[in-house]
């Protein structure tokens, strides 16, 4: 079949079919693996590529950001978990034409971010591309032992929440592809793009709430993202769609443009907020949104639109 009609997760769960996956590990199709350690902890292990060209363009994004942004985007799957990030590894294939004054604004990026978050660079691998700049970083993480939060625990009568705002970074996307103009609310949604902040105390707090069952980050837009942790907990679910954070940038911008921010909303990818889903009464003390209820239907319903809503996804 090809790639493209088998799509990305049609591929992952082909892969994952042909792995035994030994009894109390969890591994393929959440944020991170996790992997006992039998010392009262539990190891996160997850990985993600960049790709000139398909993650990024060269000549839009700096290299301090491009670094950032590497390593933000695997924080972001530790803090999915409520772990705690302890060390990241980074392999890059760079085209020869990058100089050393390149890869030093690009480590600048990198460490910053690290360092905020102390979770230092421990290794990699480094070689020549002939063409395009891939980069691929591996985090490792901890969290004590089976308190992991995974995207298969979400209950019936369960609310359904959100950090942040919703659609800030697609938003920026659209800016740099349209080549819309660039105003100081433009400018904020790139940054939101290429600088995302992960959300790591967020999800430490979540990881030792009572009564949060389920979560992950929002990498592909909760088009997409929701829908894995419907199918992971074999659950339906409401969303409304008048309930979903809006920045005032993103609603300005989209209003000068005639770009819906719903769309963006719901189908922008590299949001990177933590998606998750709650007990009724569970006291939640990380500022957050709740935008919908998750129920037994097995069906994702969008309150207060026609349309159906995908995510972002990479073929
Ligand atoms: P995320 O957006 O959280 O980084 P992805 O959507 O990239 O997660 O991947 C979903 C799940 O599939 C993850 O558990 C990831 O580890 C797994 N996965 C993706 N690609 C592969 C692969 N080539 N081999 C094994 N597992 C994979
Ligand atoms: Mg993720």
């Amino acid at each position: 079949m090809k790639l493209k009609e088998l799509g990305e997760f049609g591929l992952i769960d082909r892969i994952k079919s042909g792995i035994h996956i030994p009894d109390g590990i969890t591994g393929i199709g959440d944020d991170c693996a996790v992997i006992p350690c039998h010392n009262g902890k539990d190891l996160l292990v997850s990985t993600d590529m960049l790709i000139e060209g398909t993650h990024f363009l060269m000549d839009d994004i700096t290299p301090y950001r491009l670094g950032w942004k590497s390593a933000a985007a695997n924080l972001s799957d530790i803090a999915a978990m409520g772990g705690r990030p302890a060390a990241t590894f980074l392999s890059f294939a760079l085209p020869d034409s990058l100089d050393s004054d390149w890869t030093d604004e690009f480590f600048k990026g990198y460490n910053d971010i690290s360092r905020r978050y102390h979770c230092p660079l421990l290794g990699g691998d480094t070689c020549v591309s002939r063409d395009r700049l891939s980069i691929s970083v591996t985090i490792l993480g901890e969290c004590p032992a089976g308190t992991a939060l995974l995207r298969s625990g979400a209950q019936d009568g369960d609310k359904i929440c959100v950090t942040g705002y919703l659609g800030d970074a697609g938003g920026g996307l659209k800016v740099i592809l349209d080549g819309a103009h660039r105003n100081s609310d433009a400018q904020a949604l790139i940054a939101m793009h290429y600088m995302p902040i992960p959300r790591v105390e967020e999800g430490l707090k979540l990881g030792i709430t009572d009564g949060i069952h389920a979560m992950m980050d929002i990498s592909d837009g909760i088009g997409s993202d929701l829908r894995h942790i419907l199918k992971a907990s074999h659950k339906g679910a409401e969303v409304n769609v008048a309930s979903l954070p809006l920045s005032d940038e993103l609603l300005r911008t989209c209003r000068r443009n005639g770009w819906d921010p719903v769309e963006l909303a719901i189908s922008g990818g590299e949001d990177y907020e933590l998606l998750f889903t709650a007990a009724p009464d569970a006291k939640i003390e990380v500022p957050h949104t709740v935008i919908g209820s998750i129920n037994n239907s097995g069906r994702l319903v969008w309150l207060g639109t026609e349309r159906d809503f995908g995510g972002y996804h990479h073929f």
